[in-house]
C-alpha cells in the first residue's frame, strides 16, 4: 500500500486528560462523540483502551498483573504528560464482566459492579494522586439504539 495522506494534523498543545474505556466495538463512535463533543476534549486526550475499562485499575488481588499494567500505565501516562483530569467510563453489556467472579462486589447486579469499580478506581487514584480531578460515566442506549452517558455519582 502506498503512503496514505490524511487530513488529520499532528496536535502540538499538551493533552491534560487521560481517558479509560473499553474496547468494545459497540461503544467507540459513541465514546468519540461524548468525549469530542459533550465534553469538548478536541481530540486532544490520552487514551487507554482495554477490555474492561478503568477495572482494571481495581483488580489488585484477584488479577495482580493486570492490575500492575494497569497502573504502570496510568502512573507513565499521567507524570509523563502531567495530566490533570480523568475521565473514565464504564459501559452497559460489558462481556468482560461476564468472566469476573461475584464475589469480587457487593452486588450481583451488572451496572452496580460496574459503578463499584468506578469509584474504587477513584478512591485509589485520588488516594495515590489527590491532584487529580477524576470523573466517572456509565454508558448505555436508549430503545432506539443511540448511545447514552450518565454520569455516575461519587
Ligand atoms: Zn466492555
Amino acid at each position: 500500500m502506498p503512503k496514505v495522506q490524511l487530513s488529520s494534523t499532528l496536535h502540538d498543545a499538551d493533552a491534560e486528560v487521560l481517558v479509560i474505556h473499553c474496547s468494545d466495538h459497540r461503544f467507540q463512535a459513541g465514546y468519540y462523540e461524548f468525549l469530542n463533543l459533550k465534553l469538548n476534549l478536541d481530540e486532544n486526550y490520552d487514551l487507554l483502551v482495554l477490555p474492561g475499562g478503568p477495572q482494571c485499575l481495581t483488580l489488585v488481588e484477584y488479577l495482580p498483573k493486570f492490575s500492575w499494567a494497569g497502573w504502570k500505565w496510568f502512573r507513565y501516562l499521567v507524570d509523563s504528560h502531567e495530566l490533570k483530569r480523568l475521565v473514565l467510563i464504564q459501559h452497559q453489556d460489558c462481556r468482560w464482566y461476564e468472566g469476573l467472579p461475584f464475589h469480587l462486589h457487593s452486588s450481583q447486579d451488572p451496572r452496580r459492579r460496574q459503578e463499584e469499580d468506578l469509584r474504587r478506581a477513584r478512591a485509589a487514584l485520588t488516594k495515590e494522586r489527590p491532584e487529580l480531578k477524576v470523573e466517572l460515566y456509565y454508558a448505555g442506549w436508549d430503545a432506539n439504539q443511540h448511545i447514552t452517558v450518565d454520569e455516575v455519582a461519587g
